[in-house]
């Protein structure tokens, strides 16, 4: 079993919480212990960003461009080749299955490789302002970039904001959420390996309400992106208003799969069972709503109740189909919102509590039918493996209810009708359209949400805007 690490990362080093203090980091299959880490505050906090700003200021700003790429580039390599130890770990802390666990490691080493081929093709631009003048743009960084990160996702989270950011030439200072900092104090390793000057990556482990709430209030930072709930995010902007500093916030989602009666419906089940199943449903973008052409949804959910049923439900390092929910807190939020879909008159065709298992989060695959718009399990984001059955007549009706959220994240669309396809896709306001594929994409796909899903786009070239502010220099030439 690959080496845990406990204690904060600040400056090249390993140290305690300032205040000493620790916590518990559980096994949400086994609930045990799987290791006691450091719950920093304000002091360390203040540590970890005198470091980053110290790099930033001193050898960080030396490095070129081009090296900065390269250095990416081996990060990307030595985590390409750690990716067991890293996926064991990342299976040991959420849950999720082991193979999935791998596909999200592999999945962080492409957004170092993306970013690393970008770091020496981030520049500005030449504007003619005629006779006697030079006129240009320059992309500088901002400086010491903080990153709040949510427990679904986590190393994956942790590498999608901050490789873009270290690629632009600022330094990170990393607040993992509390069910699972392991990841992301683990991949400090590499950077000491790699010979990173001391400061570009740091790692407070805590409380949101402590270390997070602290990095956010931050006077020395200079940008925050966040990924986690809508009512954090709210927290977030206001901190991020008293000393007015740029946001990414990537919040939750509420998304469509939207099903057309032409389409072929093995295949629609199929990626209706992905979209919700995946991660145990813990997705921000996970399809927890099916909006299905009422003349199909019989045989349809004939076809994603086979599905559900098919679903191998266990530990993560057994490598199931689908692991436990993250904590005891979230298997109760879970349920609640199972308990109020049937309250609300909705009729539950499968799933609710595992009763397999002695310990562990476990909920099976489950299933709504009957639920109108106006219920919670239609509206509220749930972060767990329940699927909403909503049923329509028309495309205009279709639209209706795909938009009838407060959400606007992504969006799945099934129909072997191309134009249609396209037509709807204008209609649906969220950041991310999926045709007849869900959870299809690639580094390169801009990530982010409409309405209360979020502010600002992750992945892609156009990240890059966020990890850098537009110097204008003008020069009178006589
Ligand atoms: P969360 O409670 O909002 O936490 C996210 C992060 O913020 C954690 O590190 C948390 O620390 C920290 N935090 C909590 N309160 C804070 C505060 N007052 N100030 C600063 N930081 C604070 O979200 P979660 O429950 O971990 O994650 C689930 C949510 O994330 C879902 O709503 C999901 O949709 C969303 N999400 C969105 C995306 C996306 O890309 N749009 C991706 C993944 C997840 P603690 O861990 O200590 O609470
Ligand atoms: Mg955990």
């Amino acid at each position: 079993m690959t080496e845990i690490r406990d204690q904060l990362f600040i400056a090249n080093g390993w140290t305690p919480a300032r205040n000493g203090r620790t916590f518990e980091v559980i096994d949400p299959s086994t609930e045990e212990v799987l290791a006691t880490v450091a719950r920093g505050g304000q002091e360390d906090v203040d540590d970890a960003v005198a470091a980053a700003r110290a790099a930033f200021d001193g050898p960080w700003r030396r490095v070129t461009p081009q090296e900065r790429g390269r250095l990416l580039y081996r990060l990307a390599r030595e985590l390409e080749a750690r990716i067991e130890d890293f996926a064991e770990l990342e299976t040991l802390d959420t849950g999720k299955p082991l193979s999935h666990a791998r596909g999200e490691i592999s999945g962080c080493v492409s957004y170092l490789d993306y970013y690393a081929g970008a770091a020496d093709k981030i520049h500005g631009e030449s504007i003619p302002l005629g006779p006697g003048y030079l006129n240009y743009t320059v992309l500088e960084p901002l400086g010491v970039t903080a990153h709040i990160v949510p427990w679904n996702m986590p190393l994956s989270m942790v590498c999608r904001s901050l490789a873009p950011a270290l690629a632009a030439g600022n330094t990170a200072v990393v607040k993992p959420a509390e069910q699972t900092p392991l990841t992301a104090l683990k991949f400090a390793e590499l950077f000491l390996e790699l010979g990173f000057p001391a400061g570009v990556y740091n790692v407070v482990t805590g409380f949101g309400e402590e270390a997070g709430k602290v990095l956010s209030e931050h006077p020395d930072i200079g940008s925050i992106t966040f990924t986690g709930s809508v009512e954090t995010g709210r927290s977030i902007l206001h901190a991020a208003a008293e000393h007015v500093k740029p946001v990414v916030l990537e919040l939750g989602g509420k998304s469509p799969q939207i099903i057309f009666s032409d389409t072929d419906l093995d295949l629609a089940a199929a990626e209706i069972s992905k979209g919700i199943y995946s991660n145990t449903g813990q997705y921000c973008d996970a399809g927890s709503r099916l909006v299905v052409e009422e003349g199909v949804k019989e045989p349809l959910l004939e076809k994603v109740l086979d599905h559900s049923h098919r679903i191998t439900l266990g530990k993560g390092m057994d490598d199931p189909d689908m692991g436990p929910l993250v904590s005891a807190e979230h298997l109760e939020r879970v349920l609640g919102y199972i308990a109020s879909g049937e309250q609300e008159g909705a009729t539950m065709l499968t799933g609710g509590l595992s009763g397999e298992f002695e310990r562990g989060y476990f909920v099976s695959p489950t299933v709504f039918d009957g639920v109108e718009s106006k219920m919670r399990i239609a509206r509220e984001e749930i972060f767990g493996p329940v699927l909403s059955v909503l049923p329509f007549s028309d495309e205009d009706e279709a639209a209706r209810i795909a938009n009838d959220s407060s959400y606007g994240l992504a969006a799945g669309i099934f129909t072997r009708d191309i134009d249609r396809a396209l037509r709807f896709a204008a209609e649906i306001q969220a950041g991310y359209i999926m045709i007849n594929e869900y959870f299809t994409g690639g580094m390169g796909s801009p990530f982010g949400g409409y309405k209360q899903s979020g502010i600002g786009r992750e992945k892609g070239l156009v990240a890059l805007e966020n990890y850098t502010q537009i110097k204008n220099v003008v020069a009178r030439v006589r």
